[in-house]
């Protein structure tokens, strides 16, 4: 992925690099990843470093200008990167906890998701992974693959339960930013 890296660097010197709700390429399909390049794990190490930055446990590459597929989440585990992922199989259902987005600083919303996923993909270094998570870490990685599709949580949540918190409350709730 020529230049992606190298892109990262510059809208990391920004105070906020992160795409926020209004721009286009939220809407975007994101295109897949043909080869995994050399310079994939500066790229995942930067789009770390941003998503730690903001306190998030989730991001996918276009909320940084970045039409292609790969996320990052940390749920509590370390670092899981995944370029290309697919969700295999999803089953079960979960409500909570309510959902916030990185792109869209201050709203949250109950989402129902499902409660266990197996997922494929591609790791930094474009060997293939298979993962299963539930719970918290389903929801993030729907969430995630969800913004490679140019689909927006708020597209999902329950319109009823949409609303604006501030950041104190943020805090105080759990709110899961990605
Ligand atoms: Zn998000």
């Amino acid at each position: 992925m020529p230049k992606t890296a190298e892109r990262l660097s510059e809208l990391i010197r920004k105070d906020d690099p992160i795409i926020k709700y209004g721009d286009p390429v939220l809407r975007e399909v994101a295109k897949p990843i043909l080869k995994v390049g050399e310079d994939m794990p500066e790229f995942i190490g930067r789009m770390e470093e941003i998503m730690r930055q903001a306190n998030g446990v989730g991001l996918a590459a276009p909320q940084l200008g970045v039409s292609q597929r790969v996320i990052v989440y940390d749920t509590g585990d370390g670092l899981q990167a995944m370029i290309n992922p697919k969700i295999l199989k999803s089953s079960g259902e979960q409500m909570e906890p309510p959902e916030g987005c990185l792109s869209i600083p201050g709203l949250r919303g109950i989402v129902k998701r499902s409660d266990e996923v197996v997922v494929k993909a591609l790791d930094e270094n474009g060997r293939p992974i298979r993962v299963r998570a539930e719970g918290y870490a389903a929801r993030v990685i729907q969430h995630e693959v969800d913004h490679l599709d140019g689909i927006l949580f708020i597209d999902r949540a329950e319109p009823e339960s949409l609303q604006w918190i501030t950041a104190e409350e943020e805090e105080e709730e759990g709110v899961v930013e990605e």
